[in-house]
């Protein structure tokens, strides 16, 4: 017989609210119904472990859409519930505690709460006009009950014949709700939400695929030890639909002080320029929260792809308070200690592979150093650097020594280490410092003008850096006086072009002169045009070199000819640092084809 009952809430109209800030998220209602059954499964297997009912063989939960019938229907096998269980369970239970859910949200003034645990059943009318629950109690004697409500104050409760231990629940799906009838849709929510689920969950068990949808042993639960290479690659990339293969990846595997499992896996990073997102999942207990929650996982950390099962962080509060939560501060420091252990160890441990893979790690490490502190300190030593020789060395080898504080006081600036941006247009440079025996490093990653000013700010004594082409080094000179006729004739040719002019006796004589770009206006300039303000200009210095010849040779020509070579040094010199405007071409073309027709005359 079917007996009515009033659902005593605290406020009556709750979907209203419910619906307004869900959603967005009305998906999760698969996640806490299915989740729901795989409890009641394991609280049966827990009774049949100690003895106290008949083990099942098949424990399974199985999601049935009738597109016909309009219902949606989550069946499980697991420990079912009498009439006053489900009176207590369901109708006061799953209803005070999505009142409670209502009531934390308001007071977190919508800011989010984490896993939307504790609305549970309830989530269901988010999407449902109606349910009913078919469930019958592992207890002997138990009878088949019904219950069903609309979700709003009024339900009915009875007997039914249900043969089956286990819970039975029917939702009929609100109209604007259909697509949650389609077999494809449900299928895409099962395996967001449910993938990890501990037992095997089926999608329309009538169909032909008769394949669970989920896995019910992740890798991520294995002992690492156990683990084998090519389980971790086919792990990632059925988690994440990727056919690139990982570069490596990190087992976190912890009991103490808080639980903590999961596998971060280093991609392969396909373009430079852009930092490709990542896709860290968290888990709760195999349950799926929601990916990136920047409250747990380190920012940085999320350029990489993984899955995080931990048990132990509370999902159902709102973002700000997992924010301050001492307990999540903790698992994010470890995560990232994990992280840079295993970069230490490869470091230390596999060099070559450690090189190999650096081109698709650098700019993640890097960036890394950026954002954490911590971090930083922990890979300072595995910062590598190509140099000209192309060897790789950690950045603090190219240092040179230590600048007292006394020394810095009377202005002493540590040595500088040249770095190159762009071996093309920087090739005049790098051949005069590979002549000189003098060497530099590569900073190729969109990161590096960044980490540059980052590793100098963490190093004040230690280091400077300068572009290959900021100044003359030292080595590449000779002491020598400032020729001031010389400065005269190329700052009278070049008047009006804003070009500082100087004059150094180069030890590479065949070289009649090159351009200086002073660091500090370029890093300006650069970073005016990071932040959108446009570029401004460069303030170049046309270094001309006294050892060449050819330079020299403009001392004895006439006026005419001093000015026309002079631009034609000033070109050859700017034409290794940027390309020629037309005009500047067409004045250099004429000359050249002027000097070939004079000498071939000869
Ligand atoms: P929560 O799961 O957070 O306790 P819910 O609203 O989801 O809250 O569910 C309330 C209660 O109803 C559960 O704690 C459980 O006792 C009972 N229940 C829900 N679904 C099932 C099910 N499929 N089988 C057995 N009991 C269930």
């Amino acid at each position: 017989m079917e007996k009515q009952g009033n659902i005593r809430i605290a406020s009556e109209n709750m979907m209203p609210i419910i619906k307004k800030w869900l959603y967005s998220d009305k998906d999760i209602f698969v996640r806490e119904i299915v989740a729901n059954a795989q409890d009641a499964i394991t609280k049966h297997k827990k009774l049949a472990d100690l003895g106290e009912t008949a083990a099942e063989e098949h424990y399974r939960v199985t999601v049935t859409a009738d597109a016909k019938a309009g219902t949606l229907t989550v069946e499980d096998n697991g420990i079912g519930m009498t009439e006053e269980e489900v009176e207590k369970y369901i109708t006061q239970i799953a209803f005070s505690g999505a009142a409670d859910f209502v009531d934390k949200y308001e007071k977190a003034g919508g800011d989010g709460i984490i896993g939307h645990f504790g609305l549970g059943f309830y989530s269901a009318y988010m999407v449902s006009e109606n349910i009913e629950i078919f469930t019958k109690s592992y207890r002997e004697d138990a009878k088949g009950v019904h219950w069903a409500s609309d979700g709003n104050s009024t339900y009915t409760i009875g007997d039914c014949d249900k043969e089956t231990r286990g819970t039975k629940i029917v939702m009929h799906i609100a109209k604007e709700e259909k697509e949650f009838l389609k077999a494809d849709k449900l299928r895409s929510l099962l395996r967001k939400y449910c993938s990890f689920m501990p037992y095997e969950i089926y999608l329309d068990p009538t169909g032909k695929d008769d394949k669970p949808v989920n896995t019910t042993h992740p890798l991520y639960l294995k002992q690492p030890k156990d683990c084998t290479d090519e389980e971790y690659k086919t792990f990632y990339r059925e988690t994440f639909s990727d056919f690139n293969e990982p570069l490596f990846w990190i087992h976190l595997n912890m009991e103490y002080p808080f639980r903590l499992k999961g596998i971060l896996f280093f991609p392969k990073v396909k373009k430079q320029v852009e930092l490709e997102r990542g896709k860290v999942k968290l888990y709760c207990n195999q349950v799926f929260i929601a990916d990136n929650i920047k409250e747990v996982i380190p920012e940085f950390l999320m350029l990489l792809n993984g899955v995080i099962d931990c048990p132990d962080i509370p999902l159902n509060v709102s973002r700000s308070f997992l924010q301050n939560d001492k307990q999540v501060q903790k698992i994010a420091k470890h995560i990232t200690k994990k992280v840079a252990d295993k970069l230490t160890e490869l470091y230390k441990n596999d060099k070559a592979r450690y090189e190999s893979c650096w081109p698709d790690l650098a700019t993640f490490v890097k960036f890394g150093c950026l954002k954490d502190e911590e971090f930083y300190k922990r890979v300072e030593d595995i910062l590598i650097y190509k140099n000209l020789a192309g060897e790789y060395r950690p950045i603090a080898s190219f240092y040179g020594e230590e600048v007292s504080e006394e020394d810095a006081k009377n202005g002493k600036e540590p040595e500088p280490v040249y770095y190159v941006s762009d071996e093309n247009k920087q090739a005049q440079y790098i051949k005069m410092f590979k002549d000189a025996g003098l060497d530099a490093i590569y900073c190729d990653t969109y990161i590096d003008p960044h980490f540059l000013s980052f590793l100098e700010y963490k190093n004040p004594s230690r280091v400077r850096f300068l572009r290959i082409d900021a100044d003359v080094a030292g080595a590449l000179k000779e002491e020598s006086a400032e020729d001031a006729d010389l400065k005269a004739v190329f700052e009278k040719a070049l008047d009006g072009k804003h070009v500082t002019v100087k004059t150094e006796k180069l030890k590479d004589a065949g070289v009649p002169a090159v351009i200086n770009v002073s660091e500090f206006a370029r890093r300006m300039s650069e970073m005016h045009a990071f932040y959108g303000m446009g570029e401004s200009p460069a303030d170049l210095t046309l270094v001309v070199n006294t050892a060449s010849a050819a330079v020299q040779a403009l001392k004895g020509a006439d006026e005419e000819a001093q000015k026309k070579g002079a631009m034609h040094v000033y070109y050859l010199a700017l034409m290794n640092y940027r390309p020629l405007k037309p005009e500047e071409l067409s004045e250099f073309l004429s000359t050249s084809a002027m000097l070939l027709e004079t000498y071939l005359k000869k």
